[in-house]
């Protein structure tokens, strides 16, 4: 048998599952993140021999923070300290023997839930909302990329904000008025004071306002068909709070015919998924 493995390594936790060539997930592991690279390594080592058992890995994807440099698979993820300028690329093919991709968990993620989430939308972004926030935007599926391959960060964009605690309002790229600053589950701890699951229905209704303006922006400037928002703030907030958002959006868009705005349909995994369908063979 044969397995291919997805890798999800994210600011607070490391999920690694083992699929079949059909992307079914057959076996799964997860750890907190350390603040330790060496012991994060050797937990991501031992959960992808737990996970592929006796069977022959044949691929490899990746989801982790930006920035990086996906063709070299060079990592440096803004909210991991302890990792920086890392050639996981390198590193896993030497150490696994198989092909490994890793992208921009944002992207990754987009690519999970196009999918695997029913999206038919030509034009399509998906956006992360968790500990950082960002999002992936696909043309008929395939990663949008900017110059010299960048990434683009929609999360590091500024908007008219409204905030309770303005002067808590800061970005951790060092910026003082980014949407990632307003909206993240850090945004959200730096100004209320407490995670994004102990705010009051008048705190998250501010949230869905500045997602809501940042939504207004994406729209006017991609015109997407479809946008799906997922992570762990987004999957708390829920419904309301992403029909809350798309109203604020809709009020104030003009002349771009506004995108439909919903939940993601995978829940915690999208990004996992995403990572497994870039392990599997490109035919497949
Ligand atoms: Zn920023």
């Amino acid at each position: 048998m044969e397995a291919f493995i997805g890798l999800d390594i994210g600011g607070t936790k490391i999920m690694v599952a083992a699929a079949d060539r059909d992307g079914n997930i057959l076996r799964r592991e997860r750890t907190a993140t350390s603040t330790s690279l060496d012991e994060d390594l050797t937990n991501i080592n031992n959960m992808i021999t737990a996970v592929s058992r006796e069977e022959q890995v044949m691929g490899m994807g990746a989801a982790i923070g930006g920035p990086l440099d996906w063709k070299q698979g060079i990592v440096s993820p803004l909210h991991q300290p302890a990792w920086r300028n890392l050639p996981l690329k390198a590193m896993r093919e030497s150490r696994w023997g198989c092909p490994f991709q890793v992208d921009v968990d944002t992207n990754v993620a987009a690519v999970g839930e196009y999918r695997w989430g029913e999206v038919t939308a030509k034009r399509f972004l998906y956006l992360t909302l968790s500990t950082g926030m960002g999002g992936g935007f696909l043309t008929d599926g395939r990663i949008y990329r900017g110059r010299d391959g960048a990434h683009p960060e929609v999360g590091h964009q500024s908007i008219h904000f409204r905030s309770l605690n303005s002067s808590a309002v800061q970005c951790e790229c060092g910026a003082p008025d980014c949407l990632e600053a307003l909206i993240s589950g850090n945004g959200i701890r730096r100004i209320y004071g407490k995670p994004a699951q102990a705010l009051t229905a008048q705190e998250w209704e501010e949230v869905a306002y500045n997602l809501g303006q940042g939504l207004r922006n994406m729209a006017a400037l991609y015109a997407p068909d479809l946008i799906r928002i997922g992570g762990g703030v987004a999957v708390g907030g829920g419904e309301n709070f992403i029909l809350a958002a798309r109203n604020v959006m809709e009020e104030h868009l003009r002349l771009v015919p506004a995108p439909q705005v919903e939940l993601s349909r995978l829940g915690y995994d999208t990004a996992l998924l995403g990572a497994i369908a870039m392990a599997l063979p490109k035919d497949s």
